[in-house]
């Protein structure tokens, strides 16, 4: 950095400040000190923006943006119903009579024989929880099925990015994007610490004021 740039840098750093600090204090003085450090904010916000578009024709080419591994969900598969269930019978395992109730039908006896001999439960597989079962396994492999596509795609994506990602750190060797540093350090030489020292600067003269 140069004695002149680095010079101009202290300059611009007095400036701000204490146009910043100023009107703070101005604002203060004539009973609005919300006014003074709003109008302060704005320099501040001013100078910032100002040094960030001198800086922004000094661009680094961007780095290559790393693949991410999909996670294939799996499908949708209804919820799970019961895997036994009651089994129901249209007649009285004791004697043999026709069922017609819902509670003597799951008892599997009737009204009278089940004063005798209680009820015979039985319970059985649920022929829906085979279908869901059934549903589930091969919901599962198409998950697999769709990840190890997406495994795929991700490796050859990763094989890209790795010579995109060489590219790039030539780029950032080369002769232009020197030029481009030093272009940016330019910038930062003339704006010197006025971006950081202005906000200092009202925070100590709000606390002073
Ligand atoms: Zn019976």
């Amino acid at each position: 950095m140069s004695t002149s740039s680095r010079r101009r840098g202290i300059a611009w750093t007095v400036v701000f400040s204490a146009v910043g600090v100023g009107l703070h204090v101005l604002g203060t003085a004539v009973g609005s000190g919300l006014l003074g450090s709003t109008l302060a904010a704005v320099v501040w916000a001013a100078v910032l923006g100002h040094r960030q578009s001198a800086m922004s024709p000094f661009k680094d080419p961007p780095a290559p943006v790393a693949p991410v591994l999909e996670l294939v969900a799996l499908g949708p598969v209804p919820p799970e119903p019961d895997r036994r269930v009651l089994e129901e019978s249209d007649s009285c395992v004791i004697c043999g009579r026709p069922l017609t109730n819902a509670d003597s039908s799951k008892a599997r006896v009737g009204t009278q024989c089940i004063q005798v001999h209680g009820p015979r439960f039985k319970m059985v597989e649920n022929l829906a929880w085979v279908r869901w079962s059934t549903e589930l396994v091969a919901a599962r492999a198409e998950q697999a099925q769709r990840q190890a596509e997406a495994d795929a795609a991700h490796s050859r994506a990763v094989a890209t990015h790795a010579q995109q990602y060489e590219r790039w750190q030539e780029e950032l060797a080369s002769p232009e994007a020197a030029e481009c540093r030093a272009g940016r350090d330019a910038v930062k030489a003339r704006y010197g610490l006025a971006p950081w020292a202005t906000p200092l600067a009202y925070a100590m003269t709000a606390l002073l004021v």
